[in-house]
């Protein structure tokens, strides 16, 4: 990896500085509570956090993948509810950066880099995950407007969030269905949009991720995203590939955390005479998770970096998104077997980090599908012409 410039390390450790001095204190008790991080959110948008990923000419940042996955990775060692607040938010920001009209660009743009309007994504629904593609979510043009009708499922930030992008059909008899998909962005305000519930969670609390319905909802028509119908699918798709990375770089996050935990509890706690961290059962253990958080951090670097010069990185990301997230969910175990019956105790911050591990493995596009888009492109990679 490239050594780091003088702005990515100044950004970074100030990120890392605000985790250490500010999340890292309060961050099991508010998880605790399923407590939403008000105070810290607006120190967030203070930060410039919500313009990561967006152009300079629109207001924002433009850090390039890798500083934007070392910063995940910050804030996700403190608490990962706290990335999800930035997480689907930065996607819609990719999504319109990519594909939005110059004059979306420059209404929605600005105010996304600010915080001032911020939100999420809105794709899944009850029988549309994994199978987005069977979405049935309809806008129906109307005059200068489109009507929204359907509900949504698993929509993060939807209860603080005021913007969202929306994946939804504008021609459900397209054959094959993505040809009538479209996306808009859509802000909270008129009647017949409501936030009906929200989930009660395993992990990743505090962040609210909720379901939506939608009732004849409108969305002016200078809100579809490109301004053309029927490409929906594609720009999402190009964003969740981004996401992948950004899930990953969370799940790094969370690995590191527990690692640097457990590692300082082997030191110091002591059985039969002597610190745990002088048995080999107990190294064994160190070494393995210090490797695959290592192999992690490479992999994310690789894709981030082939994202960088403009490449696809479909295969990349994906092996980085599997790599990083079973790493986090294996090494917040480990972590926890490590301290013992302090590793179950909601006094140590072992038992958060194994509770909220499941979502990066599951968020993003499963890791089933990682196997799958990873399989798909090396076939086409190593294509047997004989
Ligand atoms: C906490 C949380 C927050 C979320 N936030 C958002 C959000 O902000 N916005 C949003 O739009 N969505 C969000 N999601 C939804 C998330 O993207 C979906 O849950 C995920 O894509 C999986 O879809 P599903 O739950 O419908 O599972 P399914 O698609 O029903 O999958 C069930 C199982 O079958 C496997 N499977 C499915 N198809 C195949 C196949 N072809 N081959 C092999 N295995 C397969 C899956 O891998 C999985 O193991 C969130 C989810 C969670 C848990």
């Amino acid at each position: 990896m490239q050594a780091l410039t003088e702005e990515q390390d100044l950004i970074i450790s100030t990120v890392r500085r605000f985790v250490d001095k500010e999340v890292m204190p309060v961050a099991s008790e508010m998880e605790h509570r399923n407590e939403y991080p008000h105070d810290l959110v607006r120190q967030m948008k203070e930060m410039g956090l919500f313009g990561l990923n967006v152009p300079e000419k629109y207001g924002g940042a433009e850090l390039n993948t890798t500083t934007f996955a070392m910063i995940f990775e910050e804030i996700s060692r403190g608490w990962l509810g706290l990335a999800g607040v930035l997480g689907t938010h930065s996607v819609m920001c990719d999504v319109i950066a990519g594909f939005g009209t110059e004059e979306q660009k420059r209404r929605f743009l600005p105010h996304l880099a600010t915080g001032e309007k911020r939100g999420g994504i809105c794709l899944t629904e009850s029988n549309a995950g994994t199978d987005l593609q069977n979405l049935s979510t309809t806008a129906t043009r109307e005059g200068d407007l489109y009507r929204i009708n359907g509900s949504k499922l698993w929509i993060t930030n939807a209860r603080h969030g005021n913007t969202f992008l929306l994946l939804a059909k504008t021609d459900p008899q397209a054959k094959p269905a993505h040809r009538g998909m479209s996306a808009f962005i859509f802000e909270k305000g008129a009647p017949g949009m409501t936030v009906s519930r929200d989930i009660d969670k395993l992990g990743y609390k505090s962040v609210e991720t909720c379901e939506l319905h939608f009732d004849n909802f409108p969305v002016p028509a200078e809100n579809l995203i490109g301004g053309v119908e029927g490409h929906g699918f594609k720009q999402v798709m190009t964003g969740l590939e981004a996401e992948r990375l950004n899930v990953a770089a969370r799940g790094l996050g969370i690995a590191r955390a527990a690692f640097e935990e457990a590692i300082r509890y082997a030191q110091r706690r002591v059985t039969f005479g002597k610190p745990i961290a002088e048995y080999q059962t107990i190294q064994n253990k160190l070494a393995d998770m210090a490797t695959h958080i290592e192999a992690s951090r490479l992999l994310i670097y690789s894709a981030a970096e082939k994202r960088d010069r403009g490449e696809r990185c479909d295969l990349e990301a994906g092996m980085a998104k599997l790599f990083a997230s079973e790493t986090a969910a294996e090494v917040a175990f480990e972590a926890m077997r490590i301290l013992g019956g302090n590793g179950y105790s909601k006094d140590f911050p072992v038992e958060r980090y194994y509770r909220d591990a499941p979502l990066v493995v599951i968020g993003g596009g499963t890791n089933e599908l990682q196997r799958l888009i990873i399989a798909r492109n090396l076939l086409k990679k190593y294509k047997d012409n004989g």
